[in-house]
């Protein structure tokens, strides 16, 4: 059937794709992709050749509208690099003129980094808020940080290596010493999943920060430890949240 089929491809285990995709990537007259190079390697993999092109944070409208054309009357598939696509990715834009345009518009659910961190993370799960990245710049953080601390649900945050302690430290400060996770590399050789309070998260890595990627967990206001934290723990956080 022709239309809009947004795709989630695995988030490192190649393995992860489901049959499912596999088979609607090979069915599609084209994959709108992040970026084309990496999705190419999902292709080759999977031992499938299928037109491609680009469709990124940057794409124009022009670039939507004929994409929304060709999904009259072909299967246009949405791709992000890796995950779910629209999560911290592109194609909302997309997926709504579709749908303002009437197209049949679905979506094969799989792997998100978001909601595998909080697998693995062991902490409350019944009620989470996805915030994305957060800002670089340390006042815009703290106030991003800010608007979050009142709320009675574990926090899910996309980070990478370099800004990981800065942002556990930054944490620390504006919700209070909780527990939390340090999600890394999943469904990857090197998968790991570090859990303790912000501020020993912080401290574990302000001298030696993560290679890979990162998702933070943060539990719920109520479980936090600040009063068991060593006074030089919740310093080394605090540290580190104005180191940037
Ligand atoms: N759309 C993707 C998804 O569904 O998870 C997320 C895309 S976002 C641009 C990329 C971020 O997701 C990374 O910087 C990292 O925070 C997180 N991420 C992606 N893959 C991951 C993995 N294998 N392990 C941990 N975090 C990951």
């Amino acid at each position: 059937m022709p239309g809009l089929y947004i795709v989630a491809t695995p988030i490192g285990n190649l393995g992860d794709i489901s049959a499912r995709a596999a088979a609607t990537l090979a069915s599609a007259n084209v994959i709108a992709a992040e970026d084309t190079r990496v999705t190419a390697k999902l292709l080759s993999h999977l031992g499938l050749r299928v037109p491609m092109t680009p469709y990124h944070d940057h794409s124009d409208e022009r670039t939507r509208a004929a994409l929304v054309a060709r999904m009259e009357r072909e299967v246009v598939v949405l791709v992000s690099d890796a995950g779910t696509p629209l999560i911290s990715d592109p194609g909302y834009k997309l997926v709504r003129d579709a749908r303002a345009a009437g197209r049949h518009v679905t979506t094969l659910p799989g792997p998100c980094a978001a909601i595998a961190a909080i697998t693995l993370s062991g902490l409350p799960s019944d009620r989470f808020l996805f915030a994305g990245f957060l800002p670089n710049k340390a006042k815009a953080r703290a106030d991003t940080i800010a608007e979050f601390a009142a709320l009675r649900s574990t926090l899910v945050f996309y980070e990478s290596g370099p800004r990981l302690s800065a942002a556990l430290g930054a944490l620390a400060e504006g919700l209070g010493n909780r527990e939390a996770a340090v999600a890394r590399e999943i469904s990857k050789l090197y998968e790991e999943c570090a859990t303790g309070t912000l501020a020993d998260l912080a401290a574990r890595y302000a001298d030696a920060p993560p290679k890979g990627e990162i998702v933070i967990v943060v539990g719920p206001p109520g479980e936090e430890s600040a009063g068991e934290a060593d006074s030089a723990t919740i310093d080394a956080a605090l540290r580190a949240a104005m180191a940037d």
